[in-house]
This record gives C-alpha cells, sequence and structure tokens, in this order.
C-alpha cells in the first residue's frame, strides 16, 4: 500500500471511524459477543449494551429508546418507512418524493410503479429548493406517505422539514425524512420537527458502514420490512449487528459533541475552500443554494472540465472527492440530482462535491487551494471537449470503469 497522504474531502460518502468509536465496540468481538436474545447472563450483558447504545442514538434525535429500530443501512431504513406507510395503509396506493432524493427513494419509488402504485416525484427549484406550495397539492386522500430528505448529500441543500411535516399532517398523511447527511451538522429535535418516520445510517457519523437505524413515532403505523425472529420487538428480524450498533450509539454521542466545531470551523474551512476555488479558477459556480446548507458541502461547478477526469488527476495528488455525476451503466449519466435542479450535462458532468469534516484541517484545505487552479488549469487547456480529441471522454471514462467497476455515490 501506498504511503501517500490522503486529503480526505468525501465525507458525505462515508466518514472515518472515530478512534473512540473503535474502542467502543471492540470488547464486543474479544469479550461481549454473545447473542443479546440468550437466556443467560452472557446474552443480557449484551442486551444491556444493544439498549444503552439505544438510548444514546435516541437522544441524538430527542426521541424515545422506544421509537429506535436498528436496521442494516439507511437505504433499508428508507425502504422500510415506504413499505410500512403502504402496508398498513392498503387503501392508499400514493407516495409523493422528491426527484432529488437518494437512489434509495428514487429507485424504491421506480420499483413502486411498477408493482402498480402512483409514485410524485416533486420538481425543485434551480437552487435545489421544493415549492411547498407545489408539495402541498401532491398530496392526495389516498397518498400513503410523504417522503422529503433533510440535507441533500450532493448539494448540502435542507428541506424545511418542520414546515413539510405540518403540511402533510394538515392533510392527514404521513411523513417520513432522510436525515441521513445531518448528524452531527444539523441539531436534530423530532419533538420539535414532528416527523413520523426518519432514517440515520452509522457510517455518516464517524461509525461503520452497515448499521443504519428508522426512527418511528410512538403510535405511527408500522410493518417490519425484514421478517424473521422477535428482535428488536418485532418490528425488525435477523440477530442484532451488537458490535455496530454499540458503534453507532458512541458516535451519536460524539455527533452532539462536535455539533459545534461542525457549525463553526468546519463551516469556516468550507466557506474558505469554497470562495477559493471559486476566485482562482474561471467560469466556476456553486450548484444550489448558499443558504440553507449544510455547513460542510461544497458542490462547484467548472465550465469545460470533465468531472471524471478531473478526479483521476485528483486522485494522483491525494484528493478524494466525489463528482456530479454517478456512473451507472458504462454511460457518463449526469446527477439526477443537478439534472432535477435544471443543471445542463454538461454543467453536471463538470461538477464535483467537497465535503468536509471534524478531521478536516486549514493545512488540508490550503493545499487543494493550492494545488487545483493549475491543476484544472492543466485539465482544461487538455480539454476532452477539445475537437480535435472526440474519443478522449470516452476513454477516461471507460478507464474508471475498468479499474473501479460499478461506482456507487453515498
Ligand atoms: C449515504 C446515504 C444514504 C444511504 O445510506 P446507506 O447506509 O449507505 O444505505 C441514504 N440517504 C442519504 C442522503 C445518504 O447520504
Amino acid at each position: 500500500m501506498s504511503q501517500r497522504r490522503t486529503y480526505y474531502f468525501d465525507n458525505n460518502a462515508t466518514t472515518r471511524v472515530a478512534p473512540e468509536v473503535v474502542a467502543a465496540m471492540s470488547p464486543c468481538f474479544t469479550e461481549l459477543w454473545g447473542n443479546p436474545s440468550s437466556a443467560y447472563g452472557f446474552g443480557s450483558q449484551v442486551a444491556k449494551l444493544l439498549e444503552e447504545a439505544r438510548e444514546k442514538t435516541a437522544a441524538l434525535l430527542n426521541a424515545d429508546p422506544r421509537e429506535i429500530v436498528f436496521t442494516s443501512c439507511g437505504t433499508e431504513s428508507n425502504n422500510t418507512a415506504f413499505h410500512s406507510a403502504l402496508v398498513t395503509q392498503p387503501g392508499k396506493r400514493h407516495v409523493v418524493t422528491t426527484a432529488v432524493e437518494h437512489s434509495a427513494n428514487i429507485k424504491f419509488g421506480a420499483y413502486l410503479q411498477k408493482r402498480g402504485y402512483e409514485v410524485t416525484f416533486l420538481p425543485v427549484e434551480a437552487d435545489g429548493s421544493l415549492d411547498l406550495h407545489v408539495l402541498e397539492q401532491s398530496i392526495r386522500p389516498d397518498t400513503a406517505l410523504v417522503s422529503a430528505m433533510w440535507a441533500n448529500n450532493e448539494t448540502g441543500v435542507l428541506f424545511p422539514v418542520e414546515e413539510i411535516a405540518a403540511i402533510c399532517h394538515g392533510k392527514g398523511t404521513l411523513f417520513h425524512t432522510d436525515a441521513v447527511q445531518t448528524p452531527g451538522k444539523l441539531k436534530l429535535d423530532v419533538q420539535a420537527t414532528d416527523v413520523d418516520y426518519l432514517s440515520l445510517s452509522a457510517h455518516k457519523l464517524h461509525a461503520p458502514k452497515g448499521v443504519g437505524l428508522l426512527y418511528v413515532k410512538r403510535r405511527a403505523p408500522y410493518h417490519p420490512f425484514v421478517i424473521g425472529g422477535g428482535q428488536e420487538r418485532g418490528r425488525r428480524g435477523g440477530t442484532e449487528n451488537t458490535a455496530f450498533i454499540v458503534a453507532f450509539g458512541r458516535a451519536a454521542e460524539l455527533a452532539m459533541a462536535t455539533l459545534h466545531d461542525e457549525d463553526t470551523r468546519v463551516r469556516a474551512l468550507r466557506d474558505k475552500l469554497e470562495r477559493g476555488l471559486l476566485a482562482a479558477i474561471p467560469n466556476s459556480i456553486r450548484n444550489g443554494a448558499r443558504e440553507p446548507r449544510l455547513p460542510n458541502t461544497s458542490n462547484l461547478a467548472f465550465d469545460g472540465i470533465e468531472a471524471e477526469a478531473a478526479l483521476l488527476m485528483l486522485d494522483q495528488i491525494g484528493v478524494c472527492v466525489s463528482s456530479g455525476s454517478a456512473c451507472t451503466t458504462g454511460s457518463l449519466e449526469p446527477s439526477h440530482v443537478l439534472t432535477a435542479m435544471g443543471v445542463n450535462a454538461k454543467r453536471a458532468q463538470g461538477s464535483l462535491r467537497f465535503s468536509l469534516g471534524i478531521y478536516n484541517t486549514e493545512e488540508e484545505v490550503d493545499y487543494l487551494l493550492k494545488n487545483l487552479p493549475p491543476l484544472f488549469a492543466k485539465l482544461r487547456a487538455m480539454s476532452p471537449h477539445d475537437p480535435e480529441h472526440p474519443k478522449k471522454t470516452a476513454r477516461v471514462h471507460r478507464a474508471k470503469h475498468d479499474a473501479a467497476g460499478e461506482a456507487v455515490k453515498g
């Protein structure tokens, strides 16, 4: 493995597991590895850890621990909310979501359409915001669920979930929010926002990949999505991923403790990076509203740049960022989020997402500010849009796919 230093600016895709989190989960592999459902003391010790983690994740949301259902990931949490709302209200066959959701919602919506349900994908404005009047108009008597994300993973743009919840409840409709990008970045309070369901994923807050949760408001209708044993009080079958759930609990505590740092220091670093790049790189512009936005995310479009080619060059200098396009089927598919905002395909394909976190330093931001402008100038000089080299784009793209297989973005 190379010893090259990594400049990690892709915290919306996943985050480093915090050392405190590793320490908290380690005993679950070495000593406390029993099955929490077992009747003997060796099992109930583990059950106790599980319940402590439930209390800690509930505290992050200002929820009751009994309202927390642990799942395998954010995707499962989102799918479970849709499934619950539809299975428990069989007369209602319509759901509303937005065109800029994570693929967990977009693809599940498409699956529901194939199964004969009606799904409305709400459009967004050019700055990524929702027109709440349009949202309200889209809700019908047979609407089982409205699902709108709290914070967009590509642009960081925030939706006003408190207002959306009020609109839904005024119309007698359940409301789910994908809040996967919010912990440690925004203050969360399900009492104040009054959502019925809310999804989180541990690996976006410095815990391991492969564990998530669904908050289910007391008395909100619920039906398990994973059916099996009586785990999670009958709400999610499958032996609990105890080590990772314990990790999730510790990470929830840290997210509350680092909220201030993220909102002040990380926000200032993000702003310095964004301002610096926009000033130093001609024909560059931000995608999405400046505010309200997550304090860590900056999505920038660079005219005449092929983001996929930029990623390869950034990788050479140790910089990890994400492109505005999701490579899916071997063609350069522009980001569905930027497309929904009316960004044309060329600009979307020249967009990069920088997402910071608590481990980023000013020195790292300065490294990007020093190295990116000349690198982008070089890329433009050998532009893939150069009519003399029409095949270049496809070649770069194929090479990336050969190396990495199919890319999936967080
Ligand atoms: C990462 C992410 C997800 C998916 O979470 P997984 O645990 O990877 O399934 C869902 N929604 C948003 C907004 C995300 O950023």
